[in-house]
């Protein structure tokens, strides 16, 4: 029997035990997933060893610390320095980052995007445009505030702000930042968000749990849309997929992780 954790503080909402917890039984993969509430991200190391863990999944404030404790970062981990998903090699801890790759996952159903504007600069947004251009797609990023776009400007992204954005066709419009988290506000003021998704044919926002206005107001202008729920869903599978060491199709892991979902 293997097993696995997430680490995080707090980490008692965590739905990762449920998702991998009914992909391993589905799968008949001997396994088991559990959550560890690590205050301190400097010991993860330690306690992964400590606990004889094959794998581990790591969430807030942990996943720079998660990436200083590899001795080896594969992937797209090793541009952004941030861990989510840490594998037992032999007694060497991998890192990996699966947040962003997630997200390529949960979008796939769109097909072919060519450009996306992406709303808010904060981590999230770094992650995604970081990824979303090694994908060869035309990347813009539209903030509240011109302070956080230096660094976005600085390696070559398209920006603006609400008084500069130009209105125009977007593939996907992505929402990053954390309005509509805990308030009732939209990314953007509804002036310049509804002409850009009347043009836009997809939207997705990375709040899961509940609709958010930017979604509510997708949907009323027909757009197809996803929800964060579909990026947990895609770290997840791409975790799941590396803990099982590619034993199964990602589709059969994706359908029970989805399961899990309903409980
Ligand atoms: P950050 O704090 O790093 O960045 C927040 C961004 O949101 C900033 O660009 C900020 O703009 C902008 N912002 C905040 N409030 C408003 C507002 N009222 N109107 C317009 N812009 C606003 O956050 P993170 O990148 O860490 O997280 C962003 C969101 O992504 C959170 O809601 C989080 O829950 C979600 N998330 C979901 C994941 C998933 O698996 N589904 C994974 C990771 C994150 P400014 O610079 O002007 O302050």
């Amino acid at each position: 029997m293997k097993l696995f954790a997430i680490f995080g503080d707090p980490v008692a909402h965590s739905r990762s035990p449920l998702m991998h917890n009914h992909v391993f039984n589905s799968l008949g993969f001997k396994g088991c997933y559990t959550r560890v509430h690590l205050k301190d991200g400097s010991k993860l190391k330690e306690t992964f060893f400590a606990l004889g863990l094959s794998g581990a999944n790591i969430t807030v404030p942990h996943k720079e610390a998660a990436y200083k404790a590899c001795d080896e970062i594969r992937g797209f981990a090793g541009k952004v320095g941030v861990v989510n998903t840490i594998v037992n090699e032999n007694g060497r801890l991998i890192g990996y980052n699966t947040d962003a790759d997630g997200f390529i996952y949960a979008i796939k159903p769109f097909g072919k995007i060519n450009s996306v504007l992406v709303l808010g600069a904060g981590g999230t947004s770094k992650a995604l445009s970081t990824r979303f251009k090694d994908e060869g797609m035309k990347v813009t990023v539209l903030n509240r505030s011109a302070g956080r776009l230096e660094e976005f400007k600085a390696h070559g992204f398209n920006t603006a702000t609400w008084d500069s954005i130009e209105i125009k066709p977007y593939d996907l419009i992505v929402n990053t930042t954390s309005a509509g988290l805990e308030d009732d506000n939209l990314p953007a003021p509804i002036e310049i968000l509804k002409p850009l998704l009347q043009q836009a044919s997809f939207s997705a926002d990375a709040i899961y749990g509940k609709e958010t206005p930017f979604l509510k107001l997708s949907k009323e202008l027909g757009i197809t849309t996803k929800d964060g729920a579909d990026m947990l869903l895609g770290q997840g599978v791409l975790a799941n997929n590396f803990f099982t060491e590619g034993l199964y199709d990602l589709e059969a892991i994706e359908h029970y992780m989805k399961e899990s979902f309903l409980f």
